[in-house]
């Protein structure tokens, strides 16, 4: 395929924003790619030359780009910088240069987007002495027969930002547009092929042939997967209500997770739920999955979890953290900040895919390889009952344990890569709580005239005393009184306490400690914190509490790092 027809679609999505008539442009693309040999075209569309699996990277500066824009056009290096700064792209610019050079000679040339793939598939295998040089070779050889467009899309490519508004679900939708019938049933098909995968010209290969070649994807060790979620469950009956009986309960260890894979060469990598690769930064953990899991291949999830080397007692997930980054003086951390696998799932063994079995079976496959060793490598604490104490019981122990809560597993699931399911559910004793001091409050209108039914929440820095706002809560509490703890009680007890009054807003003196249930922190330049809460709700009074007993910003710091780092691994 010649570069000039892609070009003429990125250009075409770059114009576009809507996502309904990106999917069309796609689809229309599709429809001919589906005619050629190398389905891999498709990676371009992402900017990419390899699958998304892959964690190859093209790993070109701005600089190099300059300088090959400089040896492809012969504008000079800061006259190019110069355009740059008044573009602020350098896509634009090397379409200025190279259009401007093109309209005095002939080229004769013309680019295929396999020559494209070519030279760039080239770049992240380069290493060593005269890296550059070579890279600028490659570089410099597309451009030089590249119109002003070509050279627009080659450069962004390059540098990781295509600037065309493609997300994998616009590929996803588009595949189905372009080869199949569209209906749920299919884009599940092809979203479900693309979970197991991440590879689109995989993916697109097999639907062009149909729907069962699609459910034919077969996961593959060593490549990263998306790893399966799970809901909130309220309690122990919430969750045999939800996942049935038997269920499966299982410590919730409060670590991160940890895809292990081993392909049939015998060769280990372990991915984080964010599929990074972070194999080099555990050699521990790739000698305990050698010591103590006997099989040829497969695929654990897992989930490892901290503890103290003297005392042996769990530690929290933000005390290992640092352990995921780091690359050097990796010897002394392993000893400093041990970390225990605990595996729960398996996925793939000895050659065949298990995501399409029940849960026990896959349980139990999975506890009969692996040879239990605490503080190095064992399966999850487990508990399979239908009796509710008995859960009761195993849930007290999993928090004794300093774990976070536990898993309630339905028997029967399948695995569901990248999916968050109703059949996996966690529980944990209460999530993202704090006691917080009203310090201000605002009168509602309309029905709530008159009523203050806004307030201003205050935490306290540990160091000076001071109380500092947090956030704004205005939900959670009801009506009428007697429905619960409701507007008008919290009101009666805030009017005594008012000391100044502007417009509908008051100050109050800090007195009135309550109960936050919030979604998330964020950092936020609007409160004296520096941090806000999204989503407070006001849940419970706390009479029996004071100032000093509410939530330090150091708390909220920790908790906003906790959830940062959380969000990501
Ligand atoms: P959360 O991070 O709060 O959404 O809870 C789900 C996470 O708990 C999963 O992504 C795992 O990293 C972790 N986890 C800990 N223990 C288990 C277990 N036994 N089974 C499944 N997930 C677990």
């Amino acid at each position: 395929m010649l570069y000039k027809e892609l070009c003429e679609v990125y250009e075409e999505l770059e114009k576009n924003p809507s996502r309904l008539k990106k999917t069309e442009i796609l689809a229309n693309f599709l429809k001919k790619l589906k005619h050629e040999k190398h389905l891999e075209i498709i990676y371009l569309l992402q900017g990419k030359t390899f699958p998304d699996y892959s964690e190859k990277e093209f790993g070109i500066s701005e600089q190099l780009c300059i300088k090959a824009l400089e040896k492809s056009s012969g504008i000079s290096a800061k006259d190019i910088v110069l355009k740059w700064k008044k573009y602020g792209d350098l896509g634009l610019v090397a379409e200025n240069v190279i259009w401007g050079k093109k309209q005095n000679t002939l080229f004769s040339k013309r680019l295929t987007t396999e020559k494209i793939l070519e030279n760039l598939k080239k770049l992240p295998e380069l290493v060593g002495k005269g890296t550059v040089d070579k890279k600028l070779a490659l570089i410099s050889e597309l451009l030089t027969s590249a119109s002003g467009i070509e050279a627009k899309y080659i450069i962004r490519t390059l540098l990781n930002d295509l600037r065309i508004g493609v997300a994998s679900g616009t590929i996803r939708d588009a595949i189905v547009e372009a080869v199949l019938e569209k209906n749920n049933e299919n884009l599940e098909a092809v979203q479900q092929s693309y979970d197991k995968a991440n590879d689109f010209a995989l993916v697109f290969e097999k639907a062009i042939k149909g729907i069962k070649e699609l459910h034919k994807t077969e996961l593959v060790p060593g490549h990263p997967l998306k790893v399966m979620l799970a809901l909130k469950a309220e309690s122990i009956a919430d969750g045999f209500e939800r996942v049935g009986k038997p269920a499966c309960f299982e410590y919730k260890y409060d670590g991160f997770r940890m895809l292990i894979n081993k392909d049939e060469k015998g060769n280990i990598k372990i991915f984080t739920r964010r599929l990074d690769e972070v194999t080099k930064q555990f050699p521990d953990v790739v000698k305990y999955i050698k010591e103590n899991i006997k099989a040829k291949s497969f695929i654990i999830d897992s989930e490892s979890v901290g503890y103290d080397p003297k005392t042996k007692r769990y530690k929290q997930f933000q005390d290992i953290s640092q352990r995921i980054r780091r690359k050097y003086d990796i010897d002394k951390l392993i000893k400093e900040l041990p970390v225990e696998i605990n595996a729960f799932d398996i996925l793939y063994l000895n050659g065949k895919s298990l995501i399409e079995e029940p849960f026990e079976k896959r349980s139990k496959l999975l506890r009969g390889i692996i040879d239990n060793k605490k503080y190095h490598l064992q399966a999850a604490e487990q508990l399979i009952t239908s009796d509710e104490k008995e859960a009761e019981k195993f849930y007290k122990q999993a928090l004794k344990d300093n774990q976070e809560g536990v898993m309630i597993k339905n028997l029967n699931s399948k695995y569901q890569p990248g999916a968050r399911v109703g059949h996996m559910l966690k529980l944990k004793p209460v999530e993202n709580e704090f006691d917080l001091v009203i310090t201000g409050a605002e009168y509602g209108t309309g029905k709530r005239a008159g009523i203050l039914s806004s307030y201003t929440l205050s935490c306290r820095n540990e160091k000076t005393g001071e109380l500092l706002e947090i956030g704004k809560a205005s939900t959670g509490l009801k009506e009428k009184e007697e429905m619960g703890l409701s507007y008008t009680e919290i009101t009666k007890k805030i009017k005594p306490l008012i000391t100044s009054e502007h417009g509908r807003e008051v100050k109050v003196k800090p007195k009135i400690v309550v109960t936050i249930i919030f979604q998330n922190i964020q950092r936020s330049p609007t409160y004296e914190s520096g941090f806000a809460l999204r989503f407070p709700r006001v849940t419970a009074l706390r009479p029996d509490r004071t100032v000093h007993d509410i939530a330090t910003l150091k708390e909220i710091e920790d908790e906003y790092k906790r959830m940062e780092l959380k969000i990501h691994y």
